[in-house]
């Protein structure tokens, strides 16, 4: 026991249950825990940031990131997304994270109710909390999607409503029609939706659709690191109308100042650059789902096919996900994920074939 103190805000908080697990396995484990890509970064990505370290552009960027990127983006919105920004409504950050902590820290009074699905990311809860605001879970329906109707019920006077699709934990994603219908709600009441869009290119038969195409006060999240398997160049960003930017600069700069002046070169190569290595890694993930769908529906798990990102989400009941992981399948339990789905372990497929093709191999084994 220490006898230093903490603030209640942060004591609050528990350190995410993932990381803890990948100790637990043994030698012989098969991580399917991870959240972040297993492709190595493309090369002309990596080409631009020594360029940028040779160049000399290692200072201090201006704090909303590189004019450059920021006119890349508001590009990327126009040629993906359907979106028209200016480069003033785009700030550049360290990740998707960062750029989730600032808007809870700028938006969010203490109290304030702050809407996410539960099972959901982890950071969400542990970010409201920080910021002083009352994390509240949105259950999910038998499919894992949003219940429009039961999140519409929680909606009145909260402070802010996350979407994430597609869905981590779930590989979810939500039809054109629910995210219209709850961004149009959400505007209605004076809730701000905050669309966490990382996972929009791993998407295998839907079509990702942008929350902010259906309303005004929606602040859009997203990222080089799943995209471009940059989660540990820390490049990230956030959209949104021109007034909030100040306000989410001051912590932006305070605490950060700016992201990383070499990520951002690179990630500016990443968006103008050749596409094709985001293609190639899609349909990669693309057969990893099929291969795990159907091993893991062929052991009898009745589960509805991921449809994005790159986790499948999975009904095992609590004794097999903890003998799984006891024999070494770094399976990530439900409940590190909120409190609505403890029956339920989310399975990577950001690993090879061969380890997956392993996994159902010995979960098989456990099972007989
Ligand atoms: N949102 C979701 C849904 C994620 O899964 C993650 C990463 N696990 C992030 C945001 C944060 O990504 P970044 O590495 O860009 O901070």
């Amino acid at each position: 026991m220490n006898e230093h103190r903490y603030a209640g805000r942060v004591r609050s908080v528990e350190m995410s249950g993932i990381r803890k697990l990948f100790e637990a396995g043994g030698a012989d484990a098969i991580n399917l825990g991870i959240g972040q890509p297993d492709f190595d970064t493309p090369d002309h990505i990596k080409m631009a940031a020594i360029a940028a370290i040779r160049e000399g552009r290692t200072g201090y960027t201006p704090n909303a990131g590189i004019m450059e990127l920021r006119e890349a983006i508001c590009e990327k919105f126009a040629r993906e997304n359907g979106l028209a920004y200016r480069p003033e409504q785009i700030l550049v950050t360290a990740g998707g994270s960062e750029a989730l902590h600032l808007v809870m820290e700028a938006l969010v009074d203490p109290g304030d109710r702050v809407l996410f699905t539960d099972p959901g990311f982890v950071s969400y809860a542990a970010l409201a909390a920080f910021a002083g605001g009352k994390p509240e879970g949105v259950p999910l329906d038998a499919t894992l999607h949003i219940d429009v109707e039961r999140a519409k019920e929680q909606m009145d006077e909260a402070r802010l409503f996350v979407l994430n699709t597609p869905g981590n934990p779930t590989g979810a994603v939500e039809s054109e029609e629910s995210i219209r219908a709850l961004v149009e709600y959400a505007g209605d009441r004076g809730v701000t939706v905050v669309t966490d869009e990382v996972y929009e290119h791993f998407i295998y038969e839907k079509k990702h659709v942008s929350a902010a195409r259906f309303g005004e006060d929606v602040i859009t999240v997203n990222a080089a690191s799943k995209t471009y398997a940059m989660t540990g160049w820390r490049v990230g960003y956030l959209a949104a109308p021109e007034d909030y930017i100040p306000e989410f600069l001051k912590v932006h700069q305070y605490a950060q100042a700016c992201a990383t002046s070499i990520s951002q070169y690179a990630a500016l190569a990443a968006y103008t650059g050749d596409q094709s290595a985001v293609v190639r890694m899609r349909e990669e993930y693309r057969a990893r789902r099929d291969l795990l769908y159907d091993g893991l529906s062929g052991l009898g798990f009745d589960f509805p096919r991921p449809e994005g990102a790159f986790y499948a989400f999975v009904p095992m009941g609590r004794p097999l996900i903890e003998k799984a992981v006891e024999n070494g399948i770094i399976i990530v339990p439900g409940e590190a994920f909120g409190s609505r789905a403890p029956e339920y372990a989310r399975f990577s497929y950001a690993t090879s074939r061969e380890n997956l093709s392993r996994a159902i191999g010995r979960l098989k084994a456990l099972m007989g």
